[in-house]
């Protein structure tokens, strides 16, 4: 109810306040800061973003907020405390966080990343489902993105906490993030909704991924398709494998802009993606490229957009028969 969330929000903005003093203002908070640091992140960048540093031991932030009055049983409905055989434990320990706001600014969830590869764990831990935490519907960054997003009528999305802040760093401030899900149905639904509030031709998104299949597939799923035609897709190819995070600290604000300058849609990218295996010299790899990339087109349920997208095929091959590539389509 109504109450129990006031809260869990409250839980979970007092834990804030309490990560984010043992970043800025504890001799422990150290390591955090030096982390930080050294992925090109300063102190007024962390505090930006209200970056949190969780110590190590077991009831640093279960003692604090018990004696705010909170209960364990809150602590560990809200996914801040696990439930142990002798009481709640803290959920983050010796970790880096990143806290997940709503829209409104309030925060519902922690983003926790070890600060040692050979730490016990997995890299990131992120709180678990709540009452007040849906990761099918939050967006991290959107609060700081939302009305970017809706003036530009544009979305980067991108894969993780320190690539949204690198974005924004440089100057990239529609960036957001999922928060350790696949981007999926109600994400597109709010996404959407904020681009649609500037014009009814819906808009661009602009995907990021490291160029693994996953996310790959991922932006493909949601942004074709009964999509296709409200917002557009892009798809902007990471050199090396670098993300964001990683382009922020080695190569600097500009090799973000242009990564997001020379995004291309993403029916370029998937039918590009599959003639490059071709090298288009004889009519004979010119025909198996077409075949190889004709159900990519043929995927595509409007017609006057596939269409187009047969046209652009036949180009790229260089069949220079429009007629015939479209036949090929059409029998996929
Ligand atoms: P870093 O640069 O610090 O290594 P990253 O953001 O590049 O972090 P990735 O491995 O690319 O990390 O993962 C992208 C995102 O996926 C993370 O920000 C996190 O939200 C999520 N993620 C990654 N690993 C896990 C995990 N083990 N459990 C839950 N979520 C994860
Ligand atoms: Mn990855
Ligand atoms: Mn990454
Ligand atoms: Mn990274």
């Amino acid at each position: 109810d109504e109450n129990k969330r006031q809260r869990l929000l409250d839980a979970h903005k007092a834990a804030a306040e309490f990560y984010a003093h043992h970043l800025f203002r504890s001799a422990e908070g150290v390591v955090a800061r030096r982390f930080l640091d050294d992925r090109g992140f300063a102190g007024s960048h962390a505090e930006h973003f209200g970056l949190g540093y969780a110590p190590p031991g077991w009831e640093n932030l279960v003692g604090h907020l018990r004696r705010k009055g909170f209960s364990d049983q809150e602590l560990v409905e809200g996914g801040l405390a696990s439930q142990g055989r002798r009481g709640a434990y803290d959920r983050f320990r010796n970790r880096v966080l990143w806290p997940i706001r709503e829209v409104t600014g309030e925060v519902v969830g922690f983003g926790a990343r070890k600060l040692n590869p050979d730490e016990d764990g997995p890299k990131y831990l992120n709180s678990p489902e709540s009452p007040i935490f849906h990761k099918g519907r939050i967006l991290y960054g959107l609060d700081l993105a939302k009305r970017h997003i809706s003036r530009e009528g544009k979305a980067i999305v991108v894969e993780g906490y320190t690539d949204v802040m690198a974005c924004h760093l440089a100057g990239e401030n529609t960036a957001i993030a999922t928060c350790g899900t696949s981007f999926g149905e109600d994400h597109v639904k709010i996404l959407r909704r904020m681009l649609l509030g500037r014009s009814n031709q819906g808009g661009k998104v602009v995907f990021t991924f490291d160029g693994d299949k996953a996310g790959q597939k991922a932006a493909a799923r949601a942004f074709s398709e009964e999509h296709a035609f409200s917002s557009e897709t892009y798809v902007a190819i990471q050199p090396d494998g670098l993300d964001p995070g990683d382009l922020w600290l080695q190569q600097g604000a500009r090799s973000i802009t242009d990564l997001v300058e020379n995004a291309v849609p993403m029916y370029e990218f998937k039918i590009k993606d599959v003639i490059d295996n071709y090298d288009l010299e004889t009519p004979e790899s010119r025909m198996a490229a077409l075949e190889a990339a004709a159900p990519v087109v043929a995927s595509i349920r409007n017609e006057g957009v596939r269409r187009g997208w047969g046209k652009n095929l036949d180009r790229w091959i260089g069949l220079m028969d429009e007629g015939y590539v479209l036949q090929r389509v059409n029998q996929h």
